[in-house]
């Protein structure tokens, strides 16, 4: 579809760094209408050759961990290294579990002010193609607005960190140092998608932040390593007085080196695409499955009989895919 001439000259704002452009480009991109994805997609083939520029930053751990702090004094960190900063959140709230964890205006008060930064507070739920697919196309739109570093953050429950690590080129796990039962809390499969591992508030207590972060090691090293080019460190911080952070950019800026001249890093990227993708099209199958008419009338008594025992559910669902494609 081409695009409308109002979305052409608003991505032309973009381009040129607007901020209230990019705000309503990415109003544009979160809106569930039918319309707006169409206009949303278009504008989105244009801004295309310009994205890819940023490194993505995934971050996550559990509420109170110290996140908006850290993306705080972090963002405040690279906005003295020249860079610009854009700031997203995937936010794991269900329409179950009520209000948005993330979406708190008030956090990151001082980096929300600065010229070269743009903090977007998560998306309402509820669009296609679940948990993130807003957020991955907001990214784009910041990195097509001229930002350097996306953050993407998260909070450590639910399936949103996959979403992150699968939209992000780095995954900051950050831990509290609470020595002695340092494994306890992660969820499995979290470890997994780190590729950095920080532990935060060590100004309160340095001997157990150092304890944590060996036995953190420890654990490490019986993983499998996700990246055969990288070995997961383990850094302390405070985000409060800013220890650390100039190493943790260090080591992310190393990161990027080290996988860039591997070929890995374009090699996620494309891998990510395509998962992207795949993701879009199965939500979609979904979607056409539940509205066509055949199945809506079906699918009632099938829910029935798959409930009560009567049919076996793999002959049910092979007579509604049946019903589906005919
Ligand atoms: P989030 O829920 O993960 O975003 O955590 P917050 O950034 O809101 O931090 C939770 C609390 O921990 C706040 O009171 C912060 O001031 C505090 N905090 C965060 N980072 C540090 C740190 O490095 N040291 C200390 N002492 N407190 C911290």
């Amino acid at each position: 579809m081409a695009i409308e001439p109002d979305d052409d000259a608003l991505a032309t704002a973009l381009l040129a760094r607007q901020r209230r452009a990019l705000a309503k480009a990415i109003t544009l991109v979160e809106s569930a209408r039918p319309d707006h994805r169409l206009r949303a997609q278009s504008l989105l083939d244009r801004l295309l050759p310009h994205t890819g520029n940023a490194l993505r930053i995934g971050i996550s751990g559990v509420p109170g961990v110290g996140k908006s702090t850290f993306i705080e004094t972090f963002g405040m960190y690279l906005l003295e290294q020249g860079l610009r900063v854009a700031v997203l959140a995937v936010d794991p709230s269900s329409p179950l579990t009520g209000g948005s964890i993330l979406g708190d205006k008030t956090r990151m008060e001082q980096l929300s002010q600065q010229e070269n930064a743009y903090i977007r507070p998560s998306p309402a739920r509820g669009a296609l193609g679940g948990v993130g697919h807003q957020s991955r196309e907001a990214m784009l739109l910041c990195e097509a607005a001229g930002f350097d570093i996306i953050i993407v953050e998260t909070v450590g429950v639910g399936q949103s960190e996959t979403a992150v690590a699968a939209m992000c080129d780095v995954f900051l796990l950050l831990q509290l140092p609470n020595a002695g039962d340092e494994l306890q809390g992660i969820k499995k499969g979290i470890l997994e998608l780190a590729d950095l591992v920080v532990y935060n508030k060590t100004d309160l207590d340095p001997r157990a932040a150092a304890i944590a972060a060996g036995q953190m090691r420890s654990a490490l090293h019986m993983l499998r390593p996700a990246s055969p080019h990288w070995q997961v460190p383990v850094l302390q911080a405070s985000a409060t007085s800013g220890d650390g952070i100039a190493e943790i950019w260090a080591t992310l800026q190393n990161y990027r080196r080290l996988m860039q001249q591997a070929g890995a890093f374009d090699e996620r990227r494309k891998q990510q695409a395509q998962a992207w993708m795949w993701q879009l099209i199965e939500a979609g199958l979904q979607e056409r499955f539940r509205h066509h008419p055949a199945i809506q009338a079906a699918l009632p008594q099938a829910l029935r009989q798959a409930a009560d025992g009567t049919v076996n559910p793999a002959t049910l669902a092979a007579l509604l895919l049946d019903a589906f494609q005919r």
